[in-house]
């Protein structure tokens, strides 16, 4: 299998890099923000739990999410890998992927890491949240939080993945085609 965890702050570009990849190496996309807010749109009792903690750019309790995203996997036997985006954002989720992908006798393959700079996010985001109809767009001081989050809870997961040797540090700022060939250069490499 070839699992992939695609890691950057918000407004990195991974949602629209997913899509592309999907489709060229026929993965599943697992973006576990798309998942909550479907919940949400929904009115599950997952969604609402979820809704108090991302209108404030706050990450879903581990527990909760972690849950969530095996029970997805689960829903795909036949896949023949994962993108997975937007998760592990913390440490102890990128644990629990790698304990959960080994009783499936699979493990992450890499992980894809997109650097943009903060002034960048903040103005891809604001553009975004004009028309994305996403609350935790708009308002620059839930942008701000979400990054701040980014860079105290999501960053270190990154050393997890570099331990193992499966960190690839890749630059977020170019054309979407760029940004996707950088992206494809090193899976084909890795996948040789
Ligand atoms: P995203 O669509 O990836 O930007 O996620 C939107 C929001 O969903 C985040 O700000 C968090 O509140 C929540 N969320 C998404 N993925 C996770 C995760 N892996 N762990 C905790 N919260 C998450």
């Amino acid at each position: 299998m070839l699992n992939i965890v695609l890691f950057g702050p918000p407004g990195a570009g991974k949602g629209t890099q997913s899509e592309k990849l999907v489709e060229a190496f026929k993965l599943v996309h697992l973006s576990t923000g798309d998942i909550f807010r479907y919940n949400i749109k929904n009115n599950t009792e997952l969604g609402l739990l979820a809704k108090s903690y991302m209108d404030k750019g706050n990450l879903v309790p581990d527990e909760v999410t972690i849950n969530m995203l095996e029970a997805e996997v689960k829903k795909y036997p036949e896949a023949k890998g994962f993108i997975f985006d937007g998760f592990p954002r913390t440490t102890a989720q990128a644990i629990a992927l790698d304990n959960f992908l080994e009783s499936m006798g699979t493990s992450i393959s890499l992980m894809l890491a997109l650097q943009v700079d903060e002034e960048e996010l903040i103005k891809r985001l604001l553009l975004r949240g004009q028309d994305s109809g996403r609350a935790d767009d708009t308002d620059e001081s839930i942008i701000r939080n979400r990054i701040n989050v980014y860079n105290e809870q999501t960053a270190v997961a990154a050393d997890f993945y570099n331990k193992q040797g499966k960190f690839h540090s890749i630059n977020g700022v170019g054309s979407k085609e760029e940004i996707f060939d950088r992206l494809s250069s090193v899976i084909v490499e890795k996948n040789r």
